[in-house]
């Protein structure tokens, strides 16, 4: 077991979890403080746009595969790769397994819990290496790419993103849609719902509403499934080429997380401040943090909050801290990037779209790289 002695005398902030949320939390601390990242992957593998992910994997990689070393903020960030397994409150240290298996100790002053969700096979809390990550995100294209029909199961944001982008993207391929409410996307504004319904019919998506698929059993949503799909609302089971579940069962990436700071479904318990209650010093983001009923502080500035409160804690001005107020509905792109742009869904139904143009010159160098990210450098290889 190596125990890590600080580097400095600054505070120090341990981020667990060094995804879309807890990169973003490194990026904004700002200086003063010693900031180590944990995570399980060697650079960001982002969660965001599955649909484009699976039907154009290089462009994806393009905004979402990213070396740590493309964000000049992250310069004076520790990244330490490897896996979180205990975390002591009382010593305020936590233990990472090492990819060579090796034991590590790591002290902090702050913590930021941000370790999200594993999801289906495209998120998930395994150490892994670059070319394993590579060779799982060309797999799955692959596979969509050979299938002549695509089932997917489950109405929320990514089984929509996913629906769209493989009809797009393959017009020849037959794409069935199936969820259980009338609508897809359920958190959404009614309008968008009905909206993106519209959009999803005039592509030639398939739609299947008021279908609840039956688990297979012992079926951990890891991979497609091939075979016919069968229904607890009655209907005659569906003969599937190639199936893709995104059926929501999230499970919070907690193994290491006390069971005091969980609420009964085993995400971070958080206060107002995004602080986890009954620990001045620890907070939780992102898909992990139960905020809201959407666990929406991944895409409502969560990050930055929660950078703010923990510089405030730090220097002892916690009166200063900021409070989280989450919109009513889900809000975000849903989509990704279509030919003819991105469009944003806006939490009161409203949206607007980004051209092609834009999103290339305006939207990604400048709205993303240089407010969210504060600078991203061109690409060498990932
Ligand atoms: C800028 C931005 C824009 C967004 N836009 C949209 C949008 O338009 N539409 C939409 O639907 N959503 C959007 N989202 C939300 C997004 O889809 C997810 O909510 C987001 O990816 C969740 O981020 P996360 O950091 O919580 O989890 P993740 O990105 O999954 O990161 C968690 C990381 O922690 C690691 N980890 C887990 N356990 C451990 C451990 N024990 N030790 C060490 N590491 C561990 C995981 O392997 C992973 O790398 C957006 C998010 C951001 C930040």
């Amino acid at each position: 077991m190596r125990r890590v002695g600080r580097r400095s005398p600054r505070p120090r902030v341990v981020i667990a979890g060094l995804g879309d949320t807890g990169l973003l939390v490194a990026i904004h601390l700002g200086p003063g403080f010693e900031v180590l990242g944990i995570s399980t992957k060697p650079c960001l593998v982002s969660g965001q746009e599955l649909g484009t992910r699976l039907t154009r994997p290089e462009v994806w990689k393009q905004n979402y595969l990213m070396s740590f070393g493309r964000y000049p903020r992250l310069d004076d960030v520790q990244v330490l790769q490897g896996r979180i397994t205990d975390l002591d409150t009382s010593a305020q240290q936590v233990t990472v397994t090492l990819p060579d298996g090796d034991q590590q100790i790591e002290p902090y002053d702050a913590l930021v819990i941000s370790s999200g969700v594993a999801n289906g096979f495209w998120r998930n809390d395994a150490l892994e290496d670059l070319t394993s990550i590579r060779d799982g995100i060309r797999r799955a294209a692959e596979q969509i790419a050979e299938a002549d029909s695509i089932t997917i199961i489950g109405g929320g944001a990514t089984g929509v993103s996913v629906a769209a982008n493989v009809r797009e993207r393959y017009p020849d391929k037959t794409v069935h849609f199936f969820y259980s409410e009338p609508q897809p996307l359920p958190g959404y504004h009614p309008k968008v719902r009905q909206r993106i319904e519209d959009h999803l019919e005039r592509i030639g998506v398939e739609l299947h509403p008021g279908h609840r698929a039956l688990i297979p059993e012992g079926f951990a949503f890891d991979r497609f499934t091939t075979g016919p799909v069968s229904w607890s609302t009655g209907q005659i089971p569906f003969e599937a080429a190639l199936t893709l579940w995104s059926v929501g069962h999230v499970r919070p990436n907690n193994s290491f997380i006390p069971g005091d700071m969980l609420d009964e479904r085993g995400f971070v318990r958080t206060d107002q401040f995004l602080r986890v209650p009954g620990y001045p010093n620890v907070f939780a983001v992102g898909d992990i943090a139960a905020t809201d009923p959407h666990r929406s502080s991944a895409r409502n500035w969560g990050y930055r909050l929660v950078a703010h409160n923990v510089r405030a804690t730090l220097k002892g001005k916690e009166h200063a801290m900021k409070q989280y107020s989450p919109p009513p509905y889900r809000w975000g792109s849903i989509l990704g990037v279509q030919e003819d742009g991105l469009r944003v869904f806006r939490p009161d139904g409203s949206s607007f779209r980004f051209p092609r143009w834009a999103v290339q010159r305006l939207l990604f160098p400048v709205a993303v790289g240089k407010v969210i990210y504060r600078g991203i450098r061109r690409a060498t290889s990932t």
